[in-house]
């Protein structure tokens, strides 16, 4: 995909703020009925004046030296121009000439090892207000307006066309959320709180841009799609026009909705009530504050827990579970927890559509500790996991025998009563050793079969041996001694 140029506009909605950038509407409005969280300020009425959010400047800052960039010394905010319904005002407080931060970059994973994405600028703004169509946007019979959302703080980060595929762009996406939930400026969690613009072309070509796609997995798609359609074009010799165009999610492709509006047709001009912000007096404060960020994390957990590089990353793409590892590790074997945590549990919350939350550290503590003791085999731990998952945990909840309590509304169990009832105690050597006598003596086919150099024989009686066992046998262990046993009798 070497000719694939594609840089992206990020809003991002500094939704851990409580109140809205110029005035004092609450920003808790996901749950609330439409235009409740609303007064003269963020609906645009005559004569209202907007206040500063000093927190959501403080928020921004934090962002922009989270990516590296320069802050200015002074910004200021201007007036965009453009009537739509959901921006009553007729026109949308932003930024244009000195931005807030400028001239930043991250590292993400490419399609061939890490690379460097530059970050052209990020500005504050106000968010609009949000269009609920009745019906499809080009179908719908009537259309109406929340003002809810009117004045969220967004703050739009902007990228230089560093990117090469789709697959890059959501890498970025998910290197920038991981930043922003680790700033604590951010819940990805709400729905509309990341919208991405981005504008793709092929080398010597002009640029689309694909508007207000709200999900990553969309953003990627709507990527794909894009590079196929302007191959075709080129193909037929046709030029890609400059334009602006929609993802229709339903339908995986994107459609023309104008030509392309350029800087002037918004007619920008300084917003006359707000003052320019001295920001460089605030720098030292906030990055003080700042917290370890995800790289930084990462190669602290790879040399204080001597972890591969690879759980390292896995376990710190997310706060909740770089903090939950952390809990497990500081009170057990944390390379076993590393590998569990990372390669199997993750794994299991994936499939389930689960959020880290979902289980508990005690839990793994506990887990983790039965395998370093070889209390429990492999097998027995997944399944253990699954069960906590599932919360199949029959014979417990039913009769509230001793382990099961209710704490709190919350089914409270320990993991080691639940390997007794579930009997997922490693079987014990001697058990083990008689399983493998049985089974080498049952399977004299099988045996003569790995006698004369077919290998894979064993397997077939190390299952059998798993099967005698019901599972409680570690299988590594059992190959072992399948072959000692086999070696012993020829
Ligand atoms: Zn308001």
């Amino acid at each position: 995909m070497d000719d694939v140029i594609i840089g992206l506009e990020v809003h991002v909605q500094l939704n851990r703020l409580s109140s809205k950038l110029f005035c004092g509407c609450s920003t808790d409005y996901h749950n609330d009925p439409p235009n409740s969280h609303t007064c003269p300020v963020c609906l645009g009425l005559p004569g209202s004046l907007p206040v500063i959010n000093r927190k959501a400047v403080e928020f921004s800052i934090r962002v922009g030296l989270a990516l590296n960039c320069r802050i200015e010394q002074q910004t200021m905010f201007y007036r965009k121009n453009y009537y739509y319904p959901d921006l009553p005002k007729g026109f949308q407080i932003s930024q244009y000439d000195f931005p807030l931060a400028t001239g930043g970059h991250i590292m993400i994973k490419g399609e061939d090892g890490e690379r460097n994405i530059r970050i052209t600028r990020a500005h504050m703004e106000e968010d609009p207000g949000r269009l609920v169509h009745a019906g499809t946007i080009d179908r719908a019979k009537y259309t109406m307006v929340d003002y809810n959302r009117c004045g969220m703080p967004l703050l739009e980060v902007v990228t230089e066309p560093d990117l090469r595929s789709p697959k890059e762009a959501r890498a970025f996406l998910d290197k920038l959320r991981t930043i922003l939930e680790y700033l604590d400026v951010f819940d990805g969690s709400l729905e509309g709180s990341m919208r991405v613009d981005s504008n793709i072309s092929l080398a010597g070509g002009d640029r689309a841009e694909v508007k207000n796609i709200s999900s990553f997995k969309g953003v990627e798609k709507a990527l794909s799609y894009e590079i196929t359609r302007q191959r075709n074009l080129r193909r037929r010799n046709i030029r890609v026009v400059q334009e602006t165009r929609h993802f229709d999610e339903l339908r995986n492709v994107t459609v023309s909705i104008r030509s392309k509006e350029e800087a002037h047709d918004y007619r920008y001009f300084p917003e006359m009530d707000l003052v320019p912000i001295r920001v460089a007096d605030w720098v030292p404060n906030v990055q003080a504050s700042l917290p370890e960020l995800p790289d930084a994390r990462r190669d602290r957990f790879r040399e204080q827990y001597g972890i591969s590089d690879d759980h390292a990353k896995s376990l710190t793409s997310e706060i909740k579970v770089a903090d939950f590892y952390e809990q497990v590790a500081s009170r057990t074997d944390p390379r076993l927890a590393a590998v569990w945590i990372a390669d199997v549990l993750k794994g299991e919350l994936n499939y389930r559509s689960l959020g880290i939350d979902r289980f508990s550290p005690d839990h793994m503590v506990e887990i983790v500790s039965m395998l370093a003791s070889q209390e429990i085999t492999e097998d027995g731990a997944v399944i253990l996991l699954r069960t906590l998952l599932d919360r199949k945990i029959p014979s417990l909840v039913d009769t509230e025998k001793p382990g099961a309590t209710k704490a709190g509304g919350q089914l409270s169990v320990r993991v080691c009563d639940l390997v007794g009832s579930l009997g997922l105690a490693r079987a014990g050597d001697q058990a083990v050793r008689a399983a493998v006598r049985d089974a080498v003596a049952e399977c004299a086919s099988a045996v003569s079969d790995y006698r004369s150099g077919n290998e894979r024989a064993i397997n077939f009686v190390v299952g059998v041996v798993m099967k005698k066992t019901r599972g409680r046998a570690s299988p590594a262990e059992a190959h072992r001694m399948v072959q000692e046993e086999i070696e012993k009798g020829s």
